[in-house]
C-alpha cells in the first residue's frame, strides 16, 4: 500500500498519517519528493483496507501495490535518489567513480593506487579488506590489518572508502572504518545480512548476485530499505551464462530496466563483469552510455603480481584513460 499525500499536505498531516499506520502495527516509510510526499507501508502480510486512510487530512490517494517490491519503486518516489556520502553523491549529476584494487595487499600498493584514484578526480576508493574468495586457499584479504591503511588513505587523499562486509561481525568494523558498505554478489540473498545493513547509518552498495534475476536483486534492495536504510546503490557486475569468453556476462540491459522501475542509483562494474583487462574500458564506456550513475573499476599498480583479480585490473595509466573517456560520454548523454 502506498499513500500519496497532496502537494499541499502539511508536516503535521503527514505525521498524523504515519502515526495511524504505526498504530495499526505497520511500518510507515515517508519519502518526501520534490512535489509531494508518499508514504510506503510495509509489515503487512496480507492486504490492508486502504479506505481507512483515504479520508485522513492531506491524503491525495491510496494505491494498492501489486508488485512484489514497494520502496524501491518510482511509484513511491518519482525523483531519482542521490545517495549522499559526506560531500560526494552517487546518483547525482556527477558520474560517480569508485576505483581501487580488488584487495588491499599492503601499504605501498594501496597508497599507490589511491594516489591514482585521487588524481583522476574520483571521490571513492574501493578495496577489499575481507575477500569472499571462491577457494579457501586463495588470499582472503588482509583482514583487520587493512584498516590502518584505509584510515591513512582517507586522511591523506580525502577519498571515501567503499569496502565489503561479509557477515554481521564485519559490518560493525566496516561501519567504524568506511563510508559505504559493499554487499557482494555471493551475499546478495543473505537476508540476515541485508537486514543488518538495513539498520546501518551507512549507504549500502548492493552487487547483483551472479544468478539473480532483476526481481530478486530489487527485492534484496527492498530488504535493506524495509529496515529503514534508504541509501542503497545497485551495482550490475555480470551474471553467469554459457559464455566462455568472459568471467561473467555484463548485463547492460539491466541499467535501463532498473531505471524504469526504481529511483535507486545504479552503477556498473565492468571488471567483474568481464574478467579481462582489455574489455574493461569498452564496457565502462558502454555502461555510461546506457545511463549508469557511476562505475566501479579495479585498478592495480602492478597487475602482474596482484594477489587477486590481476587479470582484470587496469594499470593507473589505463584507468586515467578510462576516466577521461567515460566523462566525455557522460557529457554527451547528459546534454541529450
Ligand atoms: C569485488 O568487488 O571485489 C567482488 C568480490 O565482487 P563480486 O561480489 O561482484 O564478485
Ligand atoms: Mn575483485
Amino acid at each position: 500500500m502506498l499513500i500519496v499525500m497532496k502537494p499541499s499536505a502539511t508536516a503535521p498531516e503527514i505525521d498524523h498519517v504515519v502515526k495511524v499506520v504505526e498504530t495499526l502495527g505497520f511500518r510507515a516509510h515517508s519519502m518526501p519528493g520534490a512535489t509531494r510526499t508518499a508514504i510506503g507501508i510495509t509489515g503487512n502480510d496480507g492486504t490492508i483496507d486502504g479506505r481507512r486512510f483515504e479520508n485522513l487530512a492531506g491524503v491525495a490517494e491510496v494505491i494498492r501495490v501489486t508488485k512484489p517490491y514497494k520502496l524501491i519503486t518510482l511509484d513511491l518516489q518519482p525523483d531519482r535518489t542521490g545517495v549522499r556520502v559526506g560531500d560526494a553523491t552517487i546518483g547525482g549529476n556527477e558520474l560517480a567513480i569508485i576505483a581501487g584494487p580488488c584487495a588491499i595487499e599492503n601499504r605501498d600498493q594501496a597508497l599507490a593506487v589511491a594516489k591514482a584514484v585521487k588524481e583522476s578526480g574520483a571521490r571513492f576508493f574501493r578495496g577489499g579488506v575481507y575477500k569472499p574468495r571462491s577457494s579457501p586457499y586463495s588470499f582472503q584479504g588482509l583482514g583487520d590489518k587493512g584498516w590502518e591503511i584505509m584510515a591513512e588513505i582517507r586522511d591523506t587523499f580525502g577519498l571515501k572508502i567503499v569496502t565489503e562486509a561479509l557477515d554481521d561481525a564485519s559490518v560493525e568494523l566496516v561501519e567504524r572504518h568506511a563510508d559505504v558498505i559493499q554487499i557482494g554478489a555471493r551475499n546478495m540473498q543473505n537476508s540476515s545480512l541485508l537486514k543488518r545493513v538495513g539498520k546501518s547509518k551507512l549507504p549500502v552498495l548492493l552487487k547483483r548476485g551472479m544468478a539473480a534475476t532483476l526481481e530478486e536483486w530489487l527485492l534484496a534492495a527492498e530488504y535493506i530499505m524495509a529496515e529503514g536504510n534508504y541509501n542503497v546503490i545497485l551495482c550490475e557486475r555480470g551474471v553467469r551464462t554459457f559464455a566462455q569468453h568472459t568471467r561473467n556476462t555484463l548485463d547492460l540491459a539491466a541499467v535501463p530496466a532498473v531505471r524504469r522501475i526504481s529511483h535507486l542509483p545504479i552503477i556498473v562494474d565492468p571488471s567483474h563483469g568481464s574478467g579481462n583487462t582489455y574489455m574493461v574500458t569498452p564496457l565502462a564506456r558502454a555502461g555510461v552510455a546506457v545511463g549508469a550513475d557511476g562505475l566501479m573499476v579495479e585498478v592495480h599498480n602492478e597487475p602482474d603480481v596482484a594477489l587477486s583479480d590481476g587479470v582484470q585490473a587496469l594499470t593507473p595509466e589505463q584507468y586515467h584513460e578510462l576516466v577521461e573517456q567515460v566523462r566525455a560520454i557522460r557529457e554527451i548523454t547528459e546534454s541529450n
